[in-house]
């Protein structure tokens, strides 16, 4: 937890340069909100060999009491799956992954990683084998090496080009002046966005966890760039189970299964073809967000 508070403390004193319209930006401070609860948990098992299997199990959770913000959330992920979630906004898929993640404790029901209730297990190691890519929002004021070293602190500088390679970050970073030695403004402004992404992709990737959570970037980003990014998040995802709050059409078409979220419950689970199929909320959703959020992919 100490590694996590470390750029969160930083976006904090750098939060007057971050403009308010950055989406992300507030879930930063959720995330700050969060730490303090997630270190309330207990539990003492070390997660050791994760395989990577997810399972809720009637799951119901409320922020507040008596207002029910998830309601019975029951699915399996085999390890190495990717999970997609989509919905509307307000409709719990945030919540699905802050209660994975143990920033909350469930009300009722079960969350397992390969069978052991994550309530009994030590928070460190639980975080150790699980990786968070959220928005761009999580690099600080240092030099691209530190910022990509951040996913592993004992990484030496070797296997920190070897993430980045696999990220397709390599090439723009070398062509920096200073290269890895480059350092980031305070907002990260002086990278592109899809650049920006391709080094918190490149910091995961190092982390090596056995379960991913994403939650993609609705910025578009012209079509070459979002190819590399679609690329470094294939290789990020091969072999980790993974749960992406998803946007991107092409992430959603890859799913080993869609969970539609409304209102707290699933309400459709199935692959893309499956669920276009039954034209209900899965179809609506493609037809009104999906399609035009993604004119570069292929339909
Ligand atoms: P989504 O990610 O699908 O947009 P969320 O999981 O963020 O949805 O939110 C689900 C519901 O829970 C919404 O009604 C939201 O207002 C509420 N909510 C989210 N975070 C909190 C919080 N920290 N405290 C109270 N209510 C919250």
């Amino acid at each position: 937890s100490k590694q996590f508070s470390r750029p969160i403390n930083d976006l904090a004193n750098q939060y007057n340069m971050i403009q308010s319209g950055i989406a992300g930006a507030e879930r930063v401070f959720e995330v700050m909100d969060q730490q303090t609860e997630y270190e309330a948990g207990t539990g003492s098992t070390p997660l050791t060999e994760v395989r990577g299997e997810v399972s809720f199990e009637h799951v119901s959770f409320s922020y507040t009491k008596d207002v029910p913000t998830l309601r019975d959330v029951t699915f399996t992920a085999k390890p190495g799956d990717l999970i997609a979630l989509v919905g509307p906004t307000g409709a719990g898929k945030t919540t699905i992954i802050n209660l994975l993640t143990r920033f909350y404790d469930i009300n009722e029901g079960r969350i397992a990683i390969d069978g052991h209730d994550i309530r009994d297990l030590d928070k460190d190691s639980l975080r150790s084998r699980l990786a968070i890519v959220l928005q761009d929002v999580y690099l600080f004021s240092d030099t691209i090496r530190e910022n990509i070293r951040f996913g592993r602190l004992d990484a030496t500088d070797e296997e920190v080009e070897a993430a980045a390679r696999l990220a397709n970050a390599d090439g723009f970073i070398r062509k920096l002046p200073d290269g890895y030695d480059a350092r980031l403004t305070a907002d990260g402004g002086n990278l592109s966005q899809g650049q920006r992404q391709m080094l918190t992709i490149a910091r995961a990737i190092l982390a090596d966890p056995a379960i991913l959570v994403l939650d993609e970037a609705t910025s578009s980003v012209d079509t070459r760039t979002e190819l590399h990014i679609q690329q470094a998040m294939s290789v990020l995802m091969k072999g980790r189970t993974s749960f992406v709050i998803a946007h991107r059409l092409s992430t959603i078409r890859e799913a080993s299964a869609i969970l539609v979220i409304r209102g707290g419950e699933i309400v459709e689970r199935g692959t893309h073809e499956e669920l276009l199929a039954c034209r209900g909320h899965y179809y609506e959703l493609y037809a009104n967000q999906f399609r035009q959020a993604a004119p570069y992919a292929a339909l």
